[in-house]
């Protein structure tokens, strides 16, 4: 803007110091006026706004940097160039005025460095219209404004450090309660939702019974994906307000050059000035915190995951499986279990070749993975055995899902490696769990009803009657 003569406005508190620079800067053709206290200047300031302010950076009473942080949040100041300057050139005292809001920090007694500072800062700043404040009570104002601002400044501080706090939550569910925990301690929501993108996560809080309502204002607030893998909570927390006149705010979550999602929050009508900055507080720290927990879940899907056939693992498995016997030993549901094994394996490796057997193994699992209830899972025991568990299904119902899985297998086609066409076909066991039994008595079962199905002829199902012995004769149901 000016390339030559400046308004400037000094503020320090030692009358030598302030006199001297002050007839160094007239002397190079700039306007200047002085002020020996920081309440002084600013007040100056605020009401007729200088092109730029050099105030000493410690000073007593209001310190220069609290006198910065006031010019750069009234609306009067905010675009007026800062350059404070500090006894040394000390890295800290250089970051904290930039912390501030200051534009130059320059050591003391350096003139010629001080004025090339103002003209850079200066050439740099685009001229805003003037604006000018009316302030009460002289200093007192300006001491009433620097604490509200000092405490805006604290607030918004602990609120962004608590959001970033959650970045321990470990998984996307634990990170979306402990949101709702905090947000709903600040303000006041009808509802409020986050969305993680990438991973289709979608967590929504509201009072209870109003899921309906609040999912339609959310589709409209935000586009959601089409099988959002979603998160309720419906709970007294949220506010009862009526919906009149306070549209959802929606902001996005950043994260580096990128977004991760959307937070939304339904507010009430009393929080409702508040609530957009808040909002938007919140969702800029949430970035962090949201990317650890979707790495976090992605890590421990990966741990779960067959690397060939996408299904669970064994350990996975393992683990799913003690904790289904444990809720049958307790509520009494039944639970199945169905044991796959592909039929004459070997020779499809040794005349298709290795890499066939494999697409075999992942064919099957995508076939297990889409092929089964929601309610069901599906893993790799090993090799070419698989295993399905059935919670809440009978044996009747486990030898009908068994069989459906058998007819599925069978009629499938895959290609081999060269694209040939290659068809398999499996046995399978199944056993319902009984009573006291162990996990590992129970998987024997599945594995002697899937050789009693091998036996028996291959591509079949079969079942041991529940108080079998090893020579019992095994019900096979044959393919029709
Ligand atoms: P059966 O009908 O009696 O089950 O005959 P089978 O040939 O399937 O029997 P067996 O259990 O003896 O052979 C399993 C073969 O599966 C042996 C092993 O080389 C192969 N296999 C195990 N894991 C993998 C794998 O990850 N990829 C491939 N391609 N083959 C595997
Ligand atoms: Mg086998
Ligand atoms: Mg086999």
């Amino acid at each position: 803007m000016l390339s030559s003569a400046l308004r400037i406005l000094l503020i320090d508190s030692v009358d030598a110091a302030r006199t001297l620079l002050a007839r160094r800067l007239r002397a190079q053709g700039h306007f200047v006026e002085e002020a020996s206290d920081a309440a002084t200047g600013a007040e100056m300031a605020l009401c007729s706004p200088p092109d730029a302010v050099v105030a000493d950076l410690w000073m007593p009473g209001i310190s220069g940097v609290q006198l910065c942080r006031l010019l750069r949040s009234e609306a009067a100041t905010a675009d007026v160039v800062v350059v404070l300057c500090g006894e040394s050139d000390e890295p800290r005292d250089r970051f904290w005025a930039g912390k501030a809001g200051a534009d130059e920090y320059v050591p003391k007694r350096r003139t010629g460095e001080l004025v090339r500072a103002l003209t850079r800062a200066c050439s740099n700043r685009t001229a805003s219209e003037p604006f000018f404040l009316q302030l009460g009570d002289g200093a007192q104002d300006v001491r009433d404004r620097i604490a509200r601002h000092l405490d805006a400044a604290l607030f918004d501080s602990v609120i962004a450090s608590e959001v970033r706090a959650l970045a321990s939550a470990g998984s996307f569910e634990r990170l979306f309660d402990l949101l709702v925990q905090f947000v709903a301690q600040v303000t006041r929501y009808r509802w409020i939702a986050l969305l993680a993108s990438a991973s289709s996560y979608l967590a929504i809080h509201h009072r209870p019974g109003e899921a309906e309502a609040v999912d339609a204002e959310l589709r409209e607030a935000v586009t959601l994906p089409e099988t959002p893998t979603m998160l309720r909570i419906e709970d007294e927390d949220a506010s009862e307000a009526p919906k009149a006149a306070c549209a959802a705010i929606v902001r996005r979550v950043p994260f580096g050059d990128g977004t991760l999602g959307s937070l939304v929050l339904a507010p009430c009508a009393v929080s409702e000035s508040e609530a957009p900055r808040l909002v938007t507080l919140v969702a800029n720290e949430l970035g962090g915190p949201l990317r650890v927990a979707e790495l976090m879940e992605e890590s421990h899907r990966l741990a779960a995951t067959d690397a060939l056939t996408g299904l669970l693992n064994r350990r996975a498995l393992s683990t799913l499986l003690g904790s289904e016997a444990a809720r049958y030993q307790r509520y009494g549901h039944p639970l199945s279990l169905a044991l796959l094994d592909v039929d004459h394996f070997k020779v499809i490796n040794d005349r298709r070749g290795h890499a066939s057997g494999d697409r075999v193994l992942a064919g099957l699992g995508k076939l297990l993975r889409t092929g089964i209830r929601v309610v069901d899972a599906a893993g790799r025991w090993g090799g070419e055995e698989f295993v399905v568990l059935f919670p809440n299904t009978n044996a009747e119902g486990a030898l009908a899902a068994a069989e459906n899985l058998r007819a599925a297998i069978e009629g499938m086609t895959l290609e081999d490696d060269g694209g040939l066409p290659l068809q398999v076909t499996a046995s399978i066991g199944i056993a319902t769990l009984l009573p006291g039994e162990s996990i590992d008595a129970f998987i024997d079962r599945a594995d002697r009803a899937m050789y009693a199905a091998k036996t028996g002829g291959r591509n079949r199902v079969s079942a041991l009657p529940p108080t079998v012995t090893s020579e019992a004769k095994a019900l096979v149901l044959r393919p029709s």
